[in-house]
């Protein structure tokens, strides 16, 4: 035997839900995966989304068509692969006589209807408004609108749902790993006889280093994906990135009723009002090219644009004093040289990269809703590479979670009879994070003591401990903003007991080590 390390079949630049949904295909198809994420799962763009699994609307303008339809029916796939995750939102498009007839609306809505398929949401139809629940906030005076079906997402958990599907099925993840370089390195000794793979280098966020040889790279950096070229030796590179920062606001909410409204300014620019945790909705994005990718922040001008844009149709005016939080992510979309940032295209490119010698494929662009198809397009990308890979098959089974049948309120009914000691609201959100998992998680608990510490917003500490050893989180961030939004809901001192108690863990299980 030789003293080379295992050649792995796939090593992956990024954990966010390209990367992720990748790693999971890839292990799930017999392939040997390395993943390193230089933050946590979803510290980036996957995590900053407008949390739609949408087929995009508006892309219809742009004759976007083959996204569109691939979308919608990626939403059919993952409404069942994840119903904790994803669930139907409805949205209402009131009309206004700056919009196009409502005819042609009506056509479009149509349009989006059939592209979809054969598809378990409602379809599309026209709406009166004038005093109906479905203009619930919005100013006196709107009579017609339509109505049509999408589904929102829990973006960060679905991406930490394909990390843990991932490492389910023997797939090594490394966050708060960070990719620095790769080279080649010839003919090194593997059970295939000699071959050429890459050497590459990671460091830990402690600063050491590693070394691991892989047969191909996948770069799914997202905004870093030209930047984590560089680390490249031989790679020669053309198409580019088009950094596109997108920043949404929360206020309290505007409008009673479970529906989301979706709303065209004068600029043509759309912006979504969405119902969000409870007493909150979420209204965004806004649409600004940036040069470079520094980490994003919500400008005074995009506060302005986006309670100016929601205010021309909300009875209550939205001010920059009812923002309780912001948000920004950049969109890592393929450079196709045109000059209009909401009409860059949505959709992925995938580029098979062997100037260096060995194979490296870069990922472009993409949404959310398409992670799924986009993976099973860079496997076959890499078929030849690996002849006797699994075929397809994550369309057919349910993400980890999402493997029970009934439906959400299902779910939390039955988690409310087993443990009648539990508020229902809390059971509620626990259900929504983890799916079937809330049920392992509270298996033991015959009383309310048995959760733990109480911290609010219906965070108890053994659900941290769970976040902890087996989702692989480390600091308050990761726990309440990124596994859950209990942040939103808690107040600075309830956070500060969550970070203290994080704190105290980590030294437990130190002392522990050392002992
Ligand atoms: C404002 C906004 C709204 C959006 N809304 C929607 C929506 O509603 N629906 C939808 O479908 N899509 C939406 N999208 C698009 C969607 O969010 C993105 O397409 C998707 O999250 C991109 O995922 P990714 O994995 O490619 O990138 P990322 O999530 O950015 O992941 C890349 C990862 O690579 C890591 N990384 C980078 N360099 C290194 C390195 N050297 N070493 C190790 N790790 C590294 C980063 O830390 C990061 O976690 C939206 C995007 C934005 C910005």
């Amino acid at each position: 035997m030789s003293g080379e390390p295992p050649v792995f079949d796939l090593f992956i630049i990024g954990g966010g839900i390209n990367g992720c949904g990748i790693a999971r295909d890839a292990a799930g198809r017999g392939l040997s995966v390395l993943l390193a994420e230089q933050g946590d799962f979803a510290s980036a763009t996957s995590q900053w989304s407008t949390k739609l699994i949408h087929g995009g609307l508006r892309y219809l303008e742009y004759y976007e068509f083959r996204l569109v339809a691939e979308s919608l029916r990626e939403r059919e796939v993952l409404l069942h692969a994840a119903p904790h995750l994803i669930q139907p939102l409805e949205f209402i498009l009131p009309h206004e006589p700056h919009l196009r007839p409502r005819w042609m609306i009506a056509a479009g809505m149509l349009l989006y209807d059939m592209l979809g398929g054969k598809k378990s949401l409602p379809k599309s139809k026209s709406v009166l408004l004038a005093d109906s629940p479905l203009s619930a906030g919005l100013k006196p005076g709107y009579t017609h609108g339509f109505s049509y079906y999408d589904a929102r997402a829990d973006d960060a958990r679905l991406t930490l749902a394909n990390a843990l599907g991932a490492a389910e099925l023997g797939a090594v993840l490394a966050p708060r790993t960070r990719f620095i370089g790769a080279q080649l390195q010839r003919a090194t000794p593997s059970p295939n006889g000699p071959e050429d793979v890459w050497k590459v280098i990671l460091e830990e966020a402690g600063g050491k280093r590693q070394e691991h040889l892989a047969r191909v790279i996948v770069n799914a950096a997202g905004p870093w994906v030209t930047h984590s070229l560089r680390g490249i030796a031989g790679v020669t590179q053309k198409a580019g990135v088009k950094h596109v920062r997108g920043s949404h606001i929360v206020v309290p909410r505007l409008h009673e009723g479970a529906h989301a409204y979706i709303l065209q300014n004068p600029d043509k620019r759309i912006i979504f009002i969405i119902p969000y945790q409870g007493a909150y909705s979420l209204i965004g994005t806004t649409d600004i090219p940036v040069d470079e990718y520094v980490n994003p922040r919500i400008s005074e001008d995009e506060i302005a644009y986006l309670c100016k844009a929601a205010s021309a149709y909300t009875a209550r005016p939205v001010v920059p004093a009812d923002v309780v939080w912001t948000y920004s992510g950049v969109r890592p979309l393929y450079d196709d040289g045109g000059a209009d940032a909401s009409a860059i295209t949505r959709d992925y490119v995938l580029e098979l990269n062997q100037s260096a010698g060995a194979p490296l494929l870069n990922i472009f662009g993409g949404k959310l809703t398409t992670y799924r198809r986009l993976a099973e397009h860079a496997l076959d990308k890499l078929q030849a590479c690996f002849p006797r890979m699994g075929q397809p098959w994550t369309h057919a089974k349910p993400l980890p979670g999402g493997d029970f049948s009934g439906g959400l309120d299902a779910l939390g009914a039955e988690l409310a009879r087993t443990h009648p000691y539990v508020p229902p609201e809390h059971l509620m959100g626990m259900a929504r994070r983890h799916g079937s998992g809330a049920v392992k998680l509270l298996a033991h608990a015959c009383g309310i003591t048995d959760l733990g510490e109480y911290f609010g917003a219906g965070l108890y500490s053994c659900e941290i401990s769970h976040m902890v050893t087996d989702e692989w989180a480390v600091t308050a961030e990761d726990v309440l903003w990124r596994r859950s939004k209990c942040g939103l809901m808690m107040s600075g001192p309830e956070r500060d007991r969550v970070a203290a108690y994080l704190a105290e863990q980590a030294a437990r299980i130190a002392e522990s080590k050392g002992a």
